[in-house]
Formats: C-alpha cells, sequence, structure tokens
C-alpha cells in the first residue's frame, strides 16, 4: 500500500496536512479481527466507531450485499420505491413505534433532517421558533446545524463563530447512570427551558450516553424529566439514538432505559452493521402531518442517493439479526465482563474514572493520552482501541469473545502502567 502518497495527500478524521499521524494499513477484516498489511491481527475494540456489531466480512450481510448488487446498486428515490426501502421501513418503525421514516445518507445528516423538521413544524403552526436547547458534553456530528447543537466548548464553535447558528445549552446531567438521582441535576435543564421557550423548537440530546463529548453516562431519571418538560411546553424531543441505537447500551435503544419516546428519533452507525453509510430519522404521524400541512406542502430534503438500494438490504439483513434478539445476552456478557476487567484499573493514579454500560467499557485518565505512542503501543499489543483526549474506550462488536475482551483490557492496563499520556 503506498502509505506515502495516503500521508502527503489523503486526510484522515481530525488530522493533519502538516503533521499527520501515522496510520495503520489494513488489508481485511474478519469477525473481530482486522489483519494489518503488516502482518499484525489486531482485535477491534472499536466496532469501527459503533458500527460493526455483528463483525466484520459476515457472510449474512455479504451475501445480502452481493445479490442485491447483482439487481440495483442504486436507484433514485424521486418517484420510484423498491423492495429494501420498503422492508427497512416496516422494520425501523415496527422496533421504534413510529410512523414515518426519511432514510439519509449518514449520521449528521439524518441530525439535520431532525432539525429540519422541527423547524418546518413550527414554520407550520405559524410560529418562527428558530432555536434548539441541547446539552453541554453533546456531539451530533460535524455538519453544520448537527456541530451548532454539539458542545461549544469542546468542539468547533469558536473556529465557526458568526457562522454558526447560536442555540441554547443546558449543563449536561451529573448523575451518572448508577447513582441515586439527585433532583436538582434537571434544574439548568429546566431554567434554560422556562426562559427559551418560546423561542425553542426542539430539545436534541444523546440518550443515556453522550458519546464523542465525554463519554458520560447518566441517570435514566434525566431523561424522563426531559420528557416531561418538554410535554409541559409542547416543545419536540429529537433523540440522537445514532451511537447508542440497536442494543448498545444493553436496551434496543438508549431512551429503553428511561421508558420514553422521542417525537423524532435520528439512528445510523450500526443500521447497516457497519457495512454502509445509511441513517433514517424517525417521526410520528402527528409531526410529519404538521411538517407537510404547512406552506411548503412537503417536507424540504431530497438527498440523491436517499434510501440507497444496496445499504437498505443491508440493513434489512443487519436488523434481522438484531430482531432475533442474540445480541441481548452478547452485550449483557461484555457488560459483566467489561465489571470485571476494567473495576480493578481504578486504583491507577492515571486514572481518573472507569465506567461501562451495556457494549461500552470507558477508562478515563486524568491527561490526555500520547496518541502516536498509546496507537502504536496497542497495535504491538495485538488490539485495535481508539483513544480521544482522556478517554480510552471500547465498543467492540457484540460477537466479541470474553477472552478478547480481557486482552482489549489488559492492554489498556499496559497502557496506564506506561503512562503513555502527554506529559505536564
Ligand atoms: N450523533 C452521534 C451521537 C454520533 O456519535 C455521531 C458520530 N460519531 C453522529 C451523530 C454523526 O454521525 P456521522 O459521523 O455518521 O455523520
Amino acid at each position: 500500500m503506498d502509505l506515502q502518497f495516503d500521508r502527503e495527500h489523503l486526510w484522515h478524521p481530525y488530522t493533519s496536512t502538516l503533521n499527520p499521524l501515522p496510520c495503520f494499513p489494513v488489508t481485511h477484516a474478519e469477525g473481530n479481527r482486522l489483519y494489518l498489511e503488516t502482518g499484525e491481527t489486531l482485535i477491534d475494540g472499536t466496532a469501527s466507531w459503533w458500527s460493526a456489531i455483528h463483525g466484520y466480512n459476515h457472510p449474512v450481510l455479504n451475501d445480502v450485499a452481493k445479490a442485491q448488487i447483482d439487481k440495483m446498486s442504486h436507484v433514485m428515490f424521486g418517484g420510484i420505491t423498491h423492495a429494501p426501502a420498503v422492508e427497512l421501513g416496516k422494520k425501523l418503525l415496527s422496533m421504534s413505534g413510529f410512523d414515518h421514516v426519511f432514510l439519509a445518507d449518514s449520521g449528521s445528516v439524518s441530525v439535520e433532517v431532525a432539525l429540519k423538521m422541527a423547524l418546518q413544524y413550527w414554520h407550520s403552526r405559524g410560529q418562527k421558533r428558530a432555536k434548539f436547547l441541547t446539552l453541554r458534553h453533546g456531539y451530533h456530528g460535524d455538519t453544520f446545524a448537527a456541530m451548532s447543537v454539539t458542545d461549544p466548548d469542546t468542539s468547533m464553535h469558536s473556529l465557526y463563530k458568526g457562522f454558526l447558528p447560536e442555540h441554547v445549552f443546558a449543563e449536561s446531567p451529573e448523575t451518572q447512570f448508577w447513582d441515586q438521582w439527585n433532583p436538582e441535576d434537571i434544574n439548568s435543564f429546566k431554567s434554560q427551558l422556562a426562559q427559551h421557550h418560546q423561542d425553542i423548537a426542539a430539545v436534541i440530546l444523546e440518550p443515556i450516553v453522550q458519546g464523542t463529548g465525554g463519554m458520560r453516562i447518566y441517570h435514566p431519571e434525566y431523561l424522563r424529566q426531559v420528557r416531561l418538560l418538554c410535554d409541559e411546553y409542547g416543545i419536540l424531543l429529537i433523540l440522537d439514538e445514532i451511537a447508542t441505537g440497536f442494543g448498545r447500551t444493553g436496551k434496543l435503544f438508549g431512551c429503553d432505559h428511561a421508558g420514553i419516546k422521542a417525537d423524532i428519533m435520528c439512528v445510523g452507525k450500526s443500521l447497516t452493521g457497519g457495512y454502509m453509510t445509511l441513517s433514517a430519522t424517525m417521526t410520528t404521524k402527528h409531526v410529519a402531518d404538521t411538517v407537510c400541512g404547512g406552506e411548503a406542502g412537503c417536507f424540504m430534503h431530497g438527498p440523491t442517493f436517499m434510501g440507497n438500494p444496496l445499504a437498505c438490504a443491508v440493513a434489512n439483513a443487519s436488523l434481522g439479526m438484531v430482531q432475533e434478539g442474540h445480541w441481548q445476552q452478547d452485550v449483557a456478557r461484555i457488560e459483566a465482563k467489561f465489571a470485571e476487567c476494567l473495576a480493578p484499573l481504578a486504583k491507577y493514579d492515571l486514572v481518573a474514572d472507569v465506567r461501562w454500560l451495556g457494549a461500552i467499557g470507558v477508562v478515563e485518565l486524568t491527561h490526555p493520552v500520547d496518541m502516536v505512542k498509546i496507537q502504536q503501543h496497542f497495535v504491538d499489543l495485538g488490539v485495535w482501541i481508539r483513544p480521544f483526549g482522556k478517554l480510552v474506550y471500547m465498543m467492540p462488536p457484540y460477537i466479541t469473545p470474553d477472552s478478547d475482551i480481557e486482552k482489549l483490557c489488559i492492554a489498556i492496563q499496559s497502557a496506564v502502567e506506561n503512562a503513555l499520556v502527554q506529559k505536564g
């Protein structure tokens, strides 16, 4: 592989062209293993950023993808429909309890779609509402509207100031998932809502786990209170289940921990089992009909690759496996293994906190990692874990055996013992 060309010309996520971090060449992947051109085999601790829940090179998903390619990879969705999209719509709506689904290209786009739905909803009702209420430490994607509701300190707000719309931020929940609920935790949200509710079109947040903004696992009561307050003020609730959806937290959706339902919900990432990009924004009949009953007479969005048949077919096969339900035992098993292997890491001075929920395991350090050193160390130990900042975290494929969860945790322990952090 021409790594020099890659280094000199290809932009990787959040990297510099001036001083790019090293990249490891993967030739193929199978189950929960990544194979490097340099000969190493790595245990995958990331499911490729929450997506490959059933593992790589899955025979069922491969067969479905190949069969669909032989029929058609893509056909436009304007004025045309096809069986893979219809089947996916049925599956998604029966799993989530919504009435309408908009198929979009990526997680960020599904968030844009959700925000646009909320804006059009109020427009149809003759009200100008252009603000969203969201949480500090949240993350909803890298496109502009998604960025604007992402944490203003840890993300890119200052860089794009003047261009990004400014929304309302409440403090993020402090009560952790396992702690006793502190009723004061909702106060910031409550007061922001009371102050701004006439301008607010919707609340948007990640249920139960705030991912990229800090891997914070919070109390379900917070979500229940948010739902009640949204109802009290008649404001729409958008739940971003892009990372948490399809079993990752131990429930089918993160919001199931709180027993609440959104007005609009986004899913993506693992929707195709990590095979290709596809996302969906789902909503109720009431929201959809209000959106379409307004001046525009329709919902104003329609990407070229909307409802891509190849992605829909693979998503159907992936959701079929989710519906079979083996993930429940697997995720519970992984959670138990995290409890056993991560808890002992809390004793290290460099470790600020360890936490886990479902198939998510987090070691928060006191210092940001030394990315180059820690990444190489993990590869040397035969694992693939991709930390950011002070967070070394895992969200492995659900099929990962216990022995591999152990090896992932041992690798993190070794990185901690070797103090692979930025000094100072
Ligand atoms: N929302 C959440 C909660 C996410 O974790 C992500 C991706 N990390 C996104 C939205 C954006 O998804 P995508 O990268 O597919 O645009």
